[in-house]
């Protein structure tokens, strides 16, 4: 179980923020600051501007050394996933279209068993990236524990716009005017509520 503050900007600025003095993923001693980035393109005055934040979360050295290996361990077997497969499907399919004759009528210069084998490359790269990453984590569960296993996936980290350090979640509202913040360990989530005087509202 999680649980979620909706803090209101500037009030919830990096500086004005306390974290409780104890790693926020699994409270033990504070050892090193993991730093959780915050970023989100927001509309002003008919213009695109990126507003970034930077929090120092504390962390014990486990955590701090997951959260740091974390984006590695998603990103190596997903390219490796990708390329891998991706590549033999686009040299594959892209033999096999030529064998089919797609390139008789061809005008020159344009390779269409090039493009079906791009296609089908990018399509079963993607998903095979998707289950590399997914084995990669559970064989690599044992050594780095919760911090890798409650990660988003490497896709989803792309498409919602959230960050995440071990233990903690951060992400802004379309507007850039509140944050929502997401403890998984409910004790330091209680301790946060307490330093900020916040209340937890209920999972979006
Ligand atoms: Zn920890």
């Amino acid at each position: 179980m999680s649980r979620s503050f909706r803090l209101s900007l500037p009030a919830a600025n990096p500086e004005k923020i306390r974290f409780p003095n104890r790693c926020v993923c699994c409270g033990a001693p504070r050892q090193a600051d993991s730093t959780l980035v915050v970023s989100r393109l927001v509309m002003r005055k008919q213009r695109q501007e990126p507003v970034t934040l930077h929090y120092a979360v504390p962390h014990c050295d486990r955590c701090y050394r997951g959260t740091k290996s974390v984006f590695m361990a998603g990103l190596l077997p997903f390219l490796t996933g990708f390329i891998l497969l991706g590549g033999a499907a686009f040299v594959v399919v892209t033999f096999y279209a030529v064998d089919m004759g797609l390139d008789l009528n061809n005008v020159p210069g344009s390779g269409n068993s090039l493009v079906v084998g791009g296609v089908a490359g990018l399509a079963v790269g993607l998903v095979s990236a998707f289950l590399f990453e997914g084995v990669a984590r559970l064989l690599l569960l044992p050594f780095f524990g919760q911090a890798l296993w409650q990660s988003p996936m490497l896709m989803a980290q792309f498409i919602q716009d959230a960050d995440y350090v071990a233990g903690l979640r951060g992400k802004l509202d379309p507007e850039a005017k509140h944050l929502l913040l997401t403890f998984n360990n409910n004790d330091m989530a209680a301790e946060f509520a307490e330093l900020n005087g916040a209340t937890a509202v209920p999972d979006p």
